[in-house]
């Protein structure tokens, strides 16, 4: 092999707003086409969630950047055995906590983070092994993989993003999760937009589309992109 010959996955690159499902489904894609999937909002939450194990404050831009010496974070692409791990512990079902939610923003929006955060999704996916990967963020079709050949806006309605996320969270007040959603919406599009699909960027719109259908709608952006992938 020379190094022409050098072959990179196949990049689907993801982006929307909190509650679209585009975790759930680019994870329920990448299954379906033996693919690899990366969920970069995890890193995020990892990020926080270690700051404030830490003790810093996410509202201290150069102490949450100090932090970054001390993150050492793991997290696979299989999309069946995914776990996020900070140092030795698994963070996987503690950076979900709503507590974890309402900080995540203010970590994320420092640009030292998001510098040093990016650099290390170029080199998972480049590490890929498996034919493809499904990347799913906000700033995914932008800034990390702007080149990949499939993007993809998944969005909702607000009303359906709330619901869907009032039903993931039972026994949580619906009006409070969907204060929390639209807040850190709104906290995140001042740093990158996600709402709007930039040129060349794909919307698939699943207001009206049941979980199987929407990941059905994503297969299909994909094949139409090129007939050989999957
Ligand atoms: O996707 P998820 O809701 O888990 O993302 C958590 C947070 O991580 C977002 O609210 C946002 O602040 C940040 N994020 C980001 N860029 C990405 C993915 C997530 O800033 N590509």
């Amino acid at each position: 092999m020379n190094e022409m010959d050098v072959v990179f996955p196949f990049v689907v690159a993801v982006d929307g707003p909190a509650g679209s499902g585009k975790s759930s489904v680019s994870k329920a894609v990448a299954r379906e086409l033996g693919w690899g999937f990366l969920d970069t909002g995890a890193a995020y939450r990892a990020l926080a969630w270690h700051a404030e194990a830490s003790g810093v404050d996410p509202d201290d831009e150069a102490s949450v950047v100090a932090s970054l010496d001390s993150f050492d974070y793991r997290i696979g692409t299989d999309p069946d055995g995914y776990r996020v791990h900070v140092g030795q512990t698994d963070v996987t079902d503690a950076i979900r906590e709503p507590g974890i939610s309402a900080i995540v923003s203010r970590v994320a929006r420092v640009p030292a983070v998001r510098q040093r955060l990016i650099e290390l999704f170029r080199g998972i996916i480049a590490a890929e092994l498996r034919g493809g990967i499904v990347v799913e963020g906000r700033d995914i079709t932008t800034v990390v993989a702007p080149d990949a050949p499939v993007r993809i806006l998944l969005t909702a309605s607000e009303e359906v993003r709330m619901s869907r996320r009032a039903a993931e969270l039972v026994g949580v007040d619906a009006s409070v999760t969907g204060e929390q959603l639209r807040a850190r919406d709104r906290a995140d599009s001042k740093v990158v937009d996600f709402m709007t699909a930039a040129d060349g960027v794909t919307t698939v719109d699943s207001t009206e589309l049941d979980f199987d259908a929407t990941v059905a709608a994503v297969i299909r952006v994909i094949r139409d992109s090129q007939p050989v992938a999957g």
